[in-house]
């Protein structure tokens, strides 16, 4: 915690944010006069995310598709593409950004899918996800049509009607709408425009389809609350499966993990200065998370592996579609040729930007690659080429929310015995072929004596274990009550 000696008094260290669920603590400073929060703080309470793009001087906090820079010692921030001007200079204080309250908490409101308010009264910043009534949209393939769902917070009446040019209009009375997360959800497969408006008494949503559509039946559904609306494609022909069908949006629930101990059987993973094996490691804390979340019963457990197995990466996401899994869960240690680098780390699939993540990937993928070149694939290939190929993955906004989140629990509880190396970003093939948010940790390094000794401690895996299911919960509780 930190304590800050302010001539006001009003703000000694923290504020409280209360969010559903429960209440956090972030950090909180004066600088002249000013009350200030740390922006990285409420980013981790969030769930979003942050990095910096240029050390010490810019740092960019994204949401969805939404971003705000913020540049060190000027009071000029980036909304998206806008300049705005919080008053008061962006500070920095042991690595952390403050912004001052009362001018930047609205900044961050507009890109942040929740309604965040500073209370002036209370002294304290209060989330809400009750903001907007129409919360999202789902868009998904079915063998006779598609089916649109729109999220709601309650149940509405809504009016369709369908105009020139394949356009799909759908007006919902006394509505506010969540503009730019329904417009995230705006894919090419399925239609060729999508505007969204928010008028003073209703709020609409318009999408042009990619062809005529037949019969229109809809529906309101609970649970969550959701307006669906299925149109029937009178042209399509019997069913040819191809593959699962195709969705964009969120499911209804997150009830389904898939847990994925890494290694097994002839891979070995990475080896300890003592001779740890990496695969037994994982199993180990695979074991106590499928315990722990067994216990509970909020979510049922699918395990890529439970013994010594040698598993491949494509079966893995094999068993992980397969089993309707709602989200994928890797678990690893790492290794390095520096002995000196230790810590925890949470990865989400997509490029990688650093050669520390870029290494970290081809350790994981390196029994992939083997056996792809034995089978004479890919054989000559660049690594970074196939990567950046292979990457395309629509969970990345979702996985990379579970990574901040697991990464919060992480440093809550195993920073008082290792470093946290942070959550990065990088292209492992298991993840790859993963149809659901996933994540990947690396729980410690192998090849430092100090991580090496507490992946060998039961206290250690059993707190990976833990942390890593406080992380499923809070991504549970966003998702589910978005
Ligand atoms: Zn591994």
């Amino acid at each position: 915690m930190l304590v800050v000696l302010s001539t006001t008094g009003a703000l000694a260290g923290e504020i409280t944010v209360q969010i559903p669920g429960g209440n956090e603590k972030i950090g909180a400073e004066t600088f002249g006069d000013i009350a200030y929060f740390s922006v990285s703080d409420l980013a981790g309470v969030l769930g979003h995310r942050i990095s910096w793009d240029i050390p010490g001087l810019s740092a960019e906090l994204t949401v969805n598709r939404h971003s705000v820079v913020f540049y060190i010692n000027s009071p000029y921030v980036n909304l998206d593409d806008t300049v705005k001007n919080v008053t008061f200079p962006i500070e920095i204080k042991r690595g952390c950004i403050y912004a001052p309250i009362q001018t930047a908490l609205p900044i961050i409101d507009v890109i942040s899918p929740e309604r965040i308010v500073w209370d002036n009264d209370r002294h304290l910043i209060r989330v809400s996800s009750e903001y907007y009534t129409i919360t999202d949209m789902a868009l998904s393939e079915k063998a006779n049509g598609l089916l649109i769902e729109l999220f709601v917070s309650e149940p509405k009446e809504f009016e369709l009607y369908q105009s020139e040019g394949n356009w799909l209009n759908i007006t919902i009375p006394d509505a506010t709408v969540n503009s730019r997360q329904l417009i995230s959800r705006k894919s090419s497969t399925f239609m060729r425009d999508m505007n969204v408006f928010q008028f003073e008494a209703s709020s609409q949503i318009s999408l042009r389809l990619r062809k005529p559509f037949g019969k229109i039946t809809h529906r309101f559904t609970a649970n969550p609350g959701r307006i669906q609306i299925s149109l029937i494609d009178t042209t399509a022909m019997p069913v040819v499966s191809a593959g699962p069908d195709r969705v964009v949006g969120p499911d209804d629930h997150i009830d389904k993990v898939v847990i994925d101990a890494g290694h097994g059987g002839r891979d070995y993973g990475a080896i300890g200065l003592d001779g740890t094996q990496e695969k037994k490691i994982v199993l180990d804390i695979a074991k106590r998370l499928a315990k722990l979340i067994r216990k509970e019963k909020i979510f049922e457990v699918v395990m890529t592996r439970d013994k010594d197995d040698y598993v491949p990466l494509d079966e893995r996401a094999r068993i992980a579609n397969e089993s309707g899994g709602d989200v994928f869960i890797s678990i690893h240690a790492n290794a390095s040729l520096k002995r000196s680098a230790r810590g925890f780390q949470v990865f989400f699939l997509a490029p990688a930007l650093n050669d520390e993540a870029r290494a970290a990937a081809q350790l994981e993928n390196a029994v992939f690659l083997s056996e792809q070149t034995a089978f004479g694939a890919h054989e000559g290939d660049d690594l970074s080429m196939i990567l950046s190929d292979m990457i395309q993955n629509e969970f990345q906004e979702e996985s990379s929310d579970f990574a901040a989140m697991v990464d919060r629990e992480f440093r809550k509880d195993l920073s008082k015995h290792t470093r946290a190396r942070g959550m990065d970003q990088a292209g492992f093939f298991v993840l790859n072929g993963v149809y659901m948010p996933s994540v990947l940790v690396e729980s410690a390094f192998l090849t430092n004596e100090q991580d090496e000794k507490l992946l060998k401690s039961k206290d250690y895996r059993q707190d990976v274990a833990e942390s890593i299911y406080a992380g499923l919960k809070r991504f549970k509780a966003k998702y589910e009550n978005k």
